[in-house]
């Protein structure tokens, strides 16, 4: 048998009839017109951090590990172009030696460029937008093997920079950066009622606001990051590995297992989840933005208009109570601003993110389908790349320019060549 693929979370895999790592440009057209030759279909992975089947390969798996490198900038206006396979932190560590950065990033930074905005990637800041907004141009191959350039004018743009791996395999990204700045991080936990009290303020008064409600408990954690112009003052090397290495990992680890082993204690276990004390530090940004991520987990996380977010978040502590669920993760929320992608989770509206999380190997089901219930409620747009039950007819009622994606799609990917079962769901056949 060919040899296996798995995500990162272990819950989707394939056995791809071929694997190819291009070098460049040339070698994806090739592969691309090979496939199509043979009657076979093509799915370009990034780093597999998706949850969802989107980067599952039925035929020919195309690994982009070969295309990492740097090819122009940060031009005068801040630009660079990369190839689509370099993960965030290269590109973070590449930035930061031309005293550059991202504006925004997500959680982690072990995706690919070119992954993350495909799913609609974001971080948190309710001023500014996901990943994907950054983008200013793009070279893809599409479905019949042409190389198609696209820039800033190009209204082809707000359809291919979150494109679900649909429309074509991204070879070149160009992306607008910033000049590199420091957070002044304060992570303090609050009791929920007063943050769900004051999420307005909270949200609007600080450049990248998000909290972890912990259920089974009245507590979130709430982080406050602010760009500061005061010199940096790190987490102490040990604090450091105490409290983002081993506390936020090993020891959350032991947790959930414990909790895993033993349900009926997830809800005394909670009480003593890490993160109760408060911290200050003030760091660069893209080392405050991405953290390690060793505690292996499966994840959905929904959009919502931003005003909804308090009601959404007190349906889930009720559905959570009354069903008796044991949930050993954090409910995480975020905010971003709305945007101009034709399929981003934030198109057109303010938002703010709710992501449930399980322990990897229990089960999410029963929760997951209660928490989908209540974001339904809300007109809750799932995240591209983490778990959820929508099908095409839910999902084209969520985008008011569905349909146009649709013709976009005809258009690059006429033969489906980059069509999978994940496709097949949210897009139809
Ligand atoms: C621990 C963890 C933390 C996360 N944190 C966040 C977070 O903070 N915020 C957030 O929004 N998301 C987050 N995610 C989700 C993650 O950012 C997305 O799923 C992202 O798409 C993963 O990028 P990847 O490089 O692994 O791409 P993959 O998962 O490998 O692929 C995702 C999609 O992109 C397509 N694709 C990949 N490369 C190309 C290419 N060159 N051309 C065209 N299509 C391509 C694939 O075909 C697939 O459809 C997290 C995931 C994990 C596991």
């Amino acid at each position: 048998m060919s040899k296996k693929w798995t995500n990162w979370a272990g819950n989707q895999s394939s056995h791809p009839q071929s694997w190819i790592r291009p070098q460049n440009i040339a070698e994806i057209v090739a592969a691309v017109k090979d496939a199509i030759a043979q009657g076979r279909r093509v799915k370009v992975i990034g780093s597999g951090h998706s949850f969802t089947g989107a980067a599952v390969a039925q035929d020919v798996l195309i690994e982009m590990t070969h295309m990492t490198r740097v090819l122009a900038g940060p031009d005068e206006n801040g630009i660079v172009e990369l190839e689509a396979g370099m993960t965030l932190s290269a590109v973070n560590e590449y930035l930061f030696q031309h005293d550059r950065a991202l504006e925004n990033l997500g959680d982690i930074a072990y995706q690919t460029i070119a992954g993350a905005i495909s799913t609609g990637t974001h971080g948190t800041g309710e001023n500014i937008g996901g990943l994907a907004q950054q983008v200013v141009g793009l070279t893809l191959v599409d479905g019949v093997g042409n190389t198609v350039e696209i820039d800033e004018n190009n209204p082809l743009l707000h359809f291919v920079r979150v494109g679900v791996g649909a429309v074509g395999i991204i070879a070149h990204v160009k992306i607008r950066t910033v000049p590199k700045f420091a957070l002044h991080v304060k992570e303090k936990p609050m009791p929920l009622s007063y943050v769900l009290e004051n999420l307005e303020d909270l949200a609007s008064r600080n450049d990248h606001f998000e909290f972890f409600w912990i259920p089974h408990t009245k507590w979130a954690l709430t982080k406050r990051n602010n760009r500061t112009e005061l010199p940096l003052q790190p987490l102490p090397r040990f604090k450091k590995w105490w409290q983002k290495s081993f506390m936020e990992n090993t020891a959350f680890g032991l947790v959930c297992q414990l909790g895993k082993l033993f349900p009926g204690l997830v809800p005394r276990l909670a009480t003593a989840l890490p993160g109760s004390g408060s911290t200050s530090y003030i760091d660069e940004s893209f080392r405050v933005f991405a953290s390690e991520r060793r505690v292996k987990f499966v994840e959905m996380e929904y959009a919502i208009p931003q005003e909804h977010c308090r009601a959404a978040v007190e349906d889930i502590e009720r559905v959570i109570a009354e069903k008796n669920y044991k949930v050993s993760f954090p409910v995480e929320v975020r905010f971003t601003a709305p945007d101009n992608n034709v399929l981003s989770t934030a198109h057109a509206r303010r938002s703010a993110y709710i992501a449930v999380h399980m322990f990897k190997g229990c089960d999410y089901l029963p929760y997951f389908s209660s928490v989908a219930e209540i974001m339904a409620k809300y007109s809750g747009r799932p995240h591209w790349g983490k778990m959820h039950f929508l099908t095409h007819e839910e999902l084209s009622a969520l985008y008011p320019r569905w349909n146009e994606f649709l013709v976009v799609r005809d258009q690059l990917d006429p033969t489906r060549t980059f069509h999978n079962g994940y496709l097949e769901q949210v897009f139809g056949k």
